[in-house]
């Protein structure tokens, strides 16, 4: 007998779970199939010796989509948020980074000048519109905005720890500067990791009724009669959804239709982008230098930040838990061997000897951080999480109008969940009303 689901949910990750809870307050059957082992896609955090490693440095914007729709979800978020500070490297110097109050007047790396000149652009940042820098990149905002090649180049850091997003030429002023605007209200690194958020999205779902079947790759979507779809899994299983969330990559989209998207979105998808990074997440035994706690590259685009300084991130709370990172141009070449010793070499300057400390370390060359990277125009391809196929909508962080990241995946999680509660409603209204007599 053939499966009959009202929803199938492809991919177990942030994006399909916080759509399944929304749905699951409706009477509709709910499948979300994972085709890892494990669910959570990147949101899933490992246990290695004891130690809670996620997969890179994920910190959750507490002005962000993400963190008030998980509340609404009654979704615990446990954890602290890291103090503004620390040190910008530029060729081999160490200078406290102008990021809080105090290091902006004391730091060396700007003159009196440039002091002056990045209170005010952060300022303006503060009070900018991002909807009124809808029709420039980044780079263009930036040269207008800042004077002096450093307070530029402060910016350029400043938007990459906000966005992972290491393409000021490319990418869209509007979704940096909200997502700056969202950094510079704090973040959140959470106690043993996103993998809570996930758990916690899982046990909701599961206790309302949503099947989850995980190492279950959907190979094929195809139309099925009565505007049903049929999807082929890994195991040649077939099985019948009314509706089909997708949170897979807009590529991996692609390639499971069996009757594909119309040109315009077949256009738009295929031309999306990633962002990318180098990700080394390290547990020590203790840190050589207790007091270096978080450092960015000024002109090398690194990231170093020890995130169990602010939460508890393994079993016996006494280790060190931290991530370097090495952010990704999308024509950068990867060489993982190269980019290894890059991110040990910048990791060696801050805590010199930390290899005698290590109980895991974990090197990932290249790693999708967000399936698109935004681009101007972007907002106006992804409006709406349905999609030219009636009944197919798109969740997950590339499919939301002007969020990224969690905020992203979590925000269309929810509207996809949102827009099939719509038009079921209203296909009931109309069958409610077509059932009464005419007078
Ligand atoms: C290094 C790194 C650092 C990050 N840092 C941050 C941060 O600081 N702040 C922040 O907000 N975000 C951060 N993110 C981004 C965040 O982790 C992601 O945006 C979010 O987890 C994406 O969720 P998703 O559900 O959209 O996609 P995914 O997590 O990728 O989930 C999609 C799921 O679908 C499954 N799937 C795909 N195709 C199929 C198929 N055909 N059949 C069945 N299953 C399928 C996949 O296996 C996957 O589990 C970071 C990501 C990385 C990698």
């Amino acid at each position: 007998m053939t499966q009959k689901w009202d929803i199938v949910i492809v991919g177990g990750g942030i994006a399909g779970y916080v759509a399944a809870n929304y749905l699951a307050k409706t009477n509709l059957s709910i499948l979300i199939l994972e085709k890892g082992k494990n669910v959570g896609g990147r949101a899933r955090t490992n246990r290695i010796n004891q130690q809670y490693l996620n997969q890179g440095p994920h910190a959750l914007y507490k002005k962000g989509k993400a963190k008030s729709i998980l509340e609404e979800l009654k979704i615990n978020l446990n954890g602290k948020s890291p103090k503004t500070g620390g040190i910008l490297i530029e060729n081999n110097i160490e200078y406290a980074a102008p990021f809080s109050p105090l290091e902006l007047f004391t730091t060396n790396l700007l003159n009196g000048k440039e002091r002056l000149e990045w209170v005010s652009v952060l300022l303006k940042l503060m009070s900018a519109d991002p909807e009124k820098l809808a029709e420039q990149t980044f780079q263009q905002w930036v040269q207008q905005t800042a004077r002096s090649k450093m307070v530029e180049s402060l910016l350029y850091t400043l938007g990459r720890l906000a966005t992972y997003c290491h393409a000021p030429e490319m990418v869209s002023a509007k979704v940096m500067v909200s997502n700056m605007k969202n950094a510079m209200g704090g973040v959140l690194y959470l106690d043993s990791g996103w993998q809570t958020i996930i758990d916690q999205l899982h046990n909701k779902a599961i206790l309302a009724g949503v099947q989850v079947q995980s190492h279950t790759r959907v190979k094929q979507i195809s139309p099925a009669p009565q505007g049903q779809f049929k999807l082929v899994l890994s195991n040649n299983e077939e099985i019948l959804g009314k509706y089909v969330i997708c949170t897979s990559s807009p590529q991996e989209l692609h390639e499971l239709l069996v009757e594909k998207l119309n040109l315009d979105q077949n256009h738009f998808y295929a031309q999306i982008t990633p962002i990318r990074g180098a990700t080394l997440d390290v547990a020590l035994t203790q840190l050589p230098n207790p007091k270096q706690l978080f450092a960015l590259g000024i002109t090398d685009p690194l990231y170093y930040s020890v995130h169990s300084n602010y939460a508890r991130l393994s079993d016996d709370n006494k280790s060190a838990v931290l991530h370097v990172f090495k952010y990704l141009h999308p024509d950068d070449q990867i060489d993982g061997t190269s980019i290894k010793d890059e991110l040990e070499q910048f990791l060696d300057k801050l805590q010199p000897g930390w290899q005698q400390y290590v109980i895991s370390s974990r090197f990932i060359p290249n790693i999708t951080v967000n399936h698109r990277l935004p681009q101007i125009g972007d907002e106006s391809k992804l409006q709406r999480s349905k999609t030219a196929i009636p009944g197919l909508y798109i969740a997950g962080d590339w499919a939301s109008p002007d969020s990224i990241l969690a905020d992203g995946a979590v925000r269309s999680g929810k509207q996809a969940a949102e827009e099939i509660i719509f038009n079921e409603m209203r296909k009931n209204s109309a069958n409610i009303e077509r059932r009464l007599p005419t007078i």
